[in-house]
């Protein structure tokens, strides 16, 4: 026992009554009553209150007169039952209180930017985060975070992973982002790259043996930060060798439940649906579609083939939503607008507010495709008529935007399902060459090996995402483990041979020497975690996030190096800046 406390003040209950203790912890309130003093006394564990009564304790009443918020104090007492008026039945020490006969303060307390738990700009919250970790909110959802980190690490421990740390200075590794950098002084001119994740590191502890490796891994990534994205973030990261697909799918699944399980939460059915990409992308537009709700796409371009509404006739593709709510006409303008945005030149529809079909378009349509689209009193059936590609942006961001303003998930289980079948290669938009769609490690579905080079777009690969209502958690693939193979596919990127060998020469040589099929995964632990807490952002649940401007609000950082420092790295700024606040 520390000699500061005997125990939290959160846990002390009508059990202790008479019992002397010494306690410690942050003035949530005092109130001052003429005579007796009222301190609720707060740590993580709970509040506790005190009461100083100047006629028993003259020299803790004239301390506790001293105190304010959130100044740390070190109380010593009796424990005592509280007048049956005053009892608080909703919390744990609501039934006493604690007679103080000594009062030593700790620490002080400036007035304070935001009370604890107030409602202020979050900006003013991470500049202070430190009072900000105090807050019920905060305080609970680092814990979850701990104990579902902790659910994990139980979990692939008795799976038999081994935990390997990976170096995060590293070459780059191509995950889609840009790299940050780190300058080195003993080779002036050259840089490491943070690792983007540790790729190619745990394929080489399967290359080395090692069978099964895991890691809470941090990841650096160069992007714009958003709700779901920092700098920096945390992966579950795993890889496995001798295996398939659904051995993968299967460990990371163990590891969702373990992790509902360690929080008490109602565990979501496994195994958890599987859909082919090309399934998601027709039936809901997006290839991380909440599946909390129903709200399909649906074909129609066949029905009208020969319809008299010319631009279903002459679109390469018709599809269609049925929102379950007859749309007003203001409603259904706001919806266009929506429409257009994701590249749509207008919205057809029809709306069955149980009388007549309302629709400009209604007019043109015939029996057979009125009869098609004919849906429940209460409903709008939505069109999108324009290349594939088009209508499925269209109608998938029509749909999560209907989900979302129709509150469609309120009140649903969690929906968990994994995306598979993703095809390998997409062309680049902007130089028109083949690029991966995750990186260029992952293996094509058997069979389609032998047409990498000859058809690279018909090609799948066994990549694999996981999804949970609408977030994409994280994904994974079965790699290339024949360097001929891995050899194609950089081909294909337009990677030729003295390319290949500069930036993968060490992987190709591992490949070469005994390297076992394997597979693996990462879930992007921040996104879950927040998932689990209930929050919008992973800010919430990261102890010192960075803001937008990419930014950390409370050491200022980033901040401009004098000129001495970069020339012993060997660099040389080529932006005006304020060398002031350099080195702070
Ligand atoms: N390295 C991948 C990522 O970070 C995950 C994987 O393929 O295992 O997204």
């Amino acid at each position: 026992m520390s000699s500061w406390r005997d125990t939290t003040c959160g846990v002390v209950s009508a059990d202790d009554v008479g019992r002397r203790m010494t306690l410690a912890g942050w003035v949530d309130t005092r109130r001052d009553h003429g005579g007796l003093v009222f301190i609720d006394l707060r740590d993580y564990s709970g509040k506790v209150q005190l009461v100083i009564n100047p006629e028993r304790a003259a020299e803790a009443a004239q301390t506790a007169h001293e105190v304010r918020n959130e100044f740390v104090l070190q109380a010593e007492g009796e424990v005592v039952r509280r007048a049956p008026e005053a009892v608080n039945p909703n919390i744990r020490t609501g039934e006493i209180e604690v007679q103080v006969d000594k009062l030593r303060i700790l620490s002080h307390c400036d007035p304070l930017p935001f009370q604890i738990g107030e409602e202020v700009d979050e900006l003013l919250r991470l500049r202070y985060r430190w009072l900000d970790l105090r807050s019920d909110r905060m305080q609970r959802n680092l814990r979850i975070q701990h104990t579902i980190v902790a659910a994990i690490r139980r979990q692939m421990d008795e799976l038999d992973f081994v935990d390997v740390w990976t170096p995060s200075m590293t070459k780059g590794t191509p995950e889609g982002a840009r790299d940050f950098l780190v300058p080195v002084r003993l080779q002036p001119g050259r840089f490491f790259a943070l690792a983007q994740s540790p790729q190619l590191f745990k394929q080489l502890t399967m290359v080395g043996g090692l069978d099964r490796y895991y890691q809470i891994a941090t990841c650096w990534r160069d992007e714009d930060l958003r709700a779901d994205r920092q700098f920096e973030f945390r992966q579950l990261d795993f890889e496995m060798s001798f295996v398939d697909r659904e051995d993968v799918l299967d460990v990371m699944e163990r590891a969702v439940v373990a992790s509902f399980e360690g929080v008490g939460r109602g565990v979501p059915p496994t195994p958890f649906p599987r859909l082919t990409y090309e399934e998601v992308i027709r039936r809901y537009g997006t290839d991380k579609p909440d599946l909390r709700y129903g709200l399909a796409i649906e074909d129609a371009t066949e029905v009208t083939r020969d319809s008299q509404f010319g631009v279903f006739a002459g679109a390469p593709v018709v599809r269609y939503i049925v929102a379950p709510r007859a749309f007003s006409r203001a409603e259904l303008a706001r919806l266009e607008e929506i429409a257009k945005e994701w590249g749509a030149k207008g919205l057809a529809y029809l709306v069955n507010d149980g009388g007549e079909i309302r629709s400009p378009i209604a007019k043109f349509l015939s029996e057979r495709e009125l009869e098609a689209f004919r849906s429940e009193p209460g409903t709008t059936v939505l069109f999108a008529a324009a290349e594939e590609h088009v209508v499925s942006r269209v109608l998938g961001g029509l749909r999560a935007h209907l989900g979302r303003e129709l509150a469609l998930a309120e009140n649903t289980p969690d929906a968990f399902h994994w995306v598979i079948d993703f095809p390998l290669f997409e062309r680049d938009e902007d130089s028109g060459q083949w690029t991966f769609l995750h990186h260029p490690f992952t293996a094509a579905v058997s069979g389609d090996e032998d047409r990498l080079e000859s058809d690279p777009g018909g090609v799948l690969g066994q990549h694999y995402d996981l999804v949970w209502n609408g977030w994409e958690l994280g994904s994974g693939s079965i790699r290339i483990h024949r360097a001929d193979v891995q050899q194609a596919v950089f081909r294909v990127m337009g990677m030729g041979e003295e390319e290949q060998r500069a930036k993968f020469g060490f992987l190709l040589d591992a490949l070469r020497m005994g390297a076992p099929p394997h597979g693996g995964f990462a879930m992007g632990l921040d996104r879950f975690l927040a998932l689990m807490a209930g929050e919008p952002d992973i800010r919430q649940v990261i102890a010192f996030p960075k803001v937008a401007s990419g930014g950390d609000p409370l050491t200022g950082a980033p901040t401009p190096m004098p000129d001495s420092v970069l020339k012993e790295l060997g660099i040389r700024s080529i932006v005006e800046s304020d060398i002031s606040s350099a080195g702070n």
